[in-house]
């Protein structure tokens, strides 16, 4: 998509630090991390946001959340634990409209949700 901030992510005009790549999935470090090791997790495919999910194949999707813990595994997180989100519309304060899953951790975690 031509306007899409992680489109142009996935095609390398706009720089980013690589973590894991698979045939469906990119996963970078935010920009602005929020805990001592925060990645993103993004489709290759353009997906708005998970109220689009039914446009995306059932083997993108588990792709993405197979991702999120190779990248925790990647970043020394998976046994200490780790948080997976993924912010969606206005209310959840989505900012970029392309399908991502946070995955924080590195240090202890607020129980609260929101
Ligand atoms: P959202 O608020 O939509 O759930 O998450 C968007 C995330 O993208 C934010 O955590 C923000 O820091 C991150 N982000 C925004 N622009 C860039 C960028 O140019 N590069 C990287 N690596 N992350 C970005
Ligand atoms: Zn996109």
């Amino acid at each position: 998509m031509d306007d899409c901030l992680f489109c142009k992510i996935l095609s390398g005009e706009i720089p980013s630090k690589k973590i894991y790549e698979d045939e469906f999935t990119y996963a970078f470090f935010d920009i602005s991390p929020q805990a001592k090791q925060h990645a993103l997790v993004i489709p290759k495919q353009h997906v708005s946001g998970l109220s689009a999910l039914d446009t995306m194949p059932d083997k993108e999707i588990a792709a993405c959340l197979r991702a999120c813990h190779a990248v925790a595994v990647q970043l020394g997180i998976a046994e200490s634990g780790y948080r997976m989100v993924s912010n969606c519309g206005h209310d959840a304060c989505q900012t970029v409209k392309h399908l991502h899953f946070h995955v924080i951790g590195g240090n202890p975690l607020s129980a609260r949700m929101a």
